[in-house]
């Protein structure tokens, strides 16, 4: 059996190991927990999320709902066991943050193909390897990949997780069960602010004191996920048509539509833990706990969690990697997850996917499978290693970067559909 190493059991690393392993590969994967932890990894099993416990929107008219779908059908572990975890969040598929990692661990140990080593890893081996040590590469690995390179081609920016806090912490009386437009089931718990609670929230919230990270300024995080500090400084309304709107939610206690809203999505199946969505921060811990508490629904939270906030880094693939993620002068040497520039758990999954099926199709000398730029999964390969990207910023999976229909539809969602049920039909008819 030829042997494939896979380094870092993390979204993309654990997809990767399990999709060659499927094919017949014996898989050596390398995690270094819980001998040595990043700063954002708390717990010893694979497939760790970090932050929230969502994989975001579950519709096929969503970008990375259709890439979920797409993973699905591609037999993907992760979506295999997020799907087998899920709690319920509205239109997202939300998970049971340590059901869903303890599941994905026991499949990789149990697979007869995969054994894990317990070791960080410090040096970028000889092929067939697939790394995948994420947005938190440990320091002496991230050197390795810079002499690898035989440059320091590492780009950067900084990414937070938000807190969690207890149920029975929230005042209940003060919040109330609601999903927005009453969609689906009532799965959020809903924290209503006045104007005046509003107001003087997001003005000590600007103020409050930041914890030091080294070399981070407010430009330099991703839009995507940016600390709730920072959006409260652009101006006194960013949170209220950001994470704190309220359309669509009225408050049985006024019968109205408040004027801003905090939501907690619950974190785990037993519902005792919810975490606050959209507050990625980096402030003191301390001064969490004095703002965030200012929420009158949560005065006397519990944190069960603060908020963190890490230096991301990332390759600058367009140069260095092909549509496979492959090492574009050895494709023996792939790599794998948001260390590509990828960006988000699913899009790291799916990386993780790509690179694995390309690296097996390409030791049994069979031709790569052709994802193309219709489906998800591919056109996310192809932007990021797209040698025309010029000031190349990590790629959440959304419909720009998908091949164009050929035809009109009218209307975003149905042209959205259209271009879902395209991808669907390719994957059906692609030799994979
Ligand atoms: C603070 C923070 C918050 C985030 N919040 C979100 C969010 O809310 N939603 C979202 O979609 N994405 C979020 N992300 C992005 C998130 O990291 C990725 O989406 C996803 O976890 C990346 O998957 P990955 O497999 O590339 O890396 P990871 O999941 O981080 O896995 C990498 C694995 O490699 C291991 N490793 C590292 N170095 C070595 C080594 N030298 N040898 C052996 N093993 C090693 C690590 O221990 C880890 O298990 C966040 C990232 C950070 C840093």
């Amino acid at each position: 059996m030829t042997e494939v190493r896979v380094i870092g059991a993390g979204l993309a690393g654990s997809e990767a190991a399990w999709q060659l392993a499927e094919r017949g590969f014996a898989v050596r994967l390398s995690e270094m927990k819980p001998v040595k932890m990043t700063p954002a990894h708390h717990c010893a099993d694979f497939a760790e999320l970090v932050c929230s416990n969502s994989l975001r929107g579950d519709r096929l008219e969503n970008a990375v709902g259709l890439l979920k779908e797409e993973l699905r059908r591609l037999g993907s572990l992760i979506l295999q066991c997020a799907d087998a975890t899920r709690v319920e969040a509205g239109g997202c598929l939300a998970v049971d943050r340590y059901g869903f990692s303890g599941m994905v661990t026991e499949r990789i140990r149990s697979h007869p193909n995969i054994t894990v080593i317990s070791e960080e890893v410090t040096e970028v081996p000889a092929g067939p390897v697939i790394i995948a040590t994420g947005p938190l590469t440990s320091d002496a690995m991230s050197e390795a990949i810079g002499r690898y390179f035989g440059q320091t081609d590492y780009l950067h920016f900084f990414d937070a997780a938000a807190p969690l806090v207890t149920l029975e912490s929230i005042d209940m009386t003060k919040a109330w069960y609601a999903s927005r437009y009453d969609r689906g089931s009532a799965d959020y718990i809903n924290c209503a602010m006045t104007r005046e609670e509003y107001q003087a929230f997001v003005r000590e919230l600007a103020a409050a004191e930041e914890a030091e990270v080294h070399g981070f300024e407010d430009k330099n995080v991703f839009e995507g996920c940016m600390p709730v500090e920072v959006m409260a400084r652009r101006g006194e309304d960013t949170l209220r048509y950001g994470p704190l709107k309220p359309v669509g939610l009225r408050d049985p206690a006024t019968g109205r539509e408040p004027y801003a809203v905090v939501q907690l999505r619950r974190d785990n199946a037993a519902g005792n833990i919810y975490n606050l969505v959209g507050f990625q921060t980096h402030l003191r811990f301390p001064e969490q706990k004095r703002v965030f508490s200012m929420i009158p629904a949560l005065h006397d939270a519990e944190f069960v969690r603060y908020g963190v906030m890490h230096r991301n880094t990332f390759l600058n693939s367009p140069k260095l990697l092909d549509a496979c993620y492959a090492d574009r002068r050895d494709p023996m040497v792939a790599f794998a997850g948001q260390m590509t520039g990828v960006e988000g758990y699913v899009e790291s999954c799916a990386s993780g996917y790509l690179a694995a099926v390309s690296m097996a199709a390409r030791l049994e000398e069979r031709p790569v499978p052709d994802f193309g730029t219709v489906t998800a999964i591919g056109a996310l390969a192809h932007y990021v290693s797209d040698s025309t990207v010029a000031s190349f910023q990590p790629m959440n999976v959304n419909f720009g970067i998908i091949a164009p229909l050929e035809q009109r539809v009218r209307g975003k969602a149905n042209k959205n559909l259209a271009i879902a049920n395209r991808s669907l039909a390719h994957l059906e008819a692609m030799e994979k």
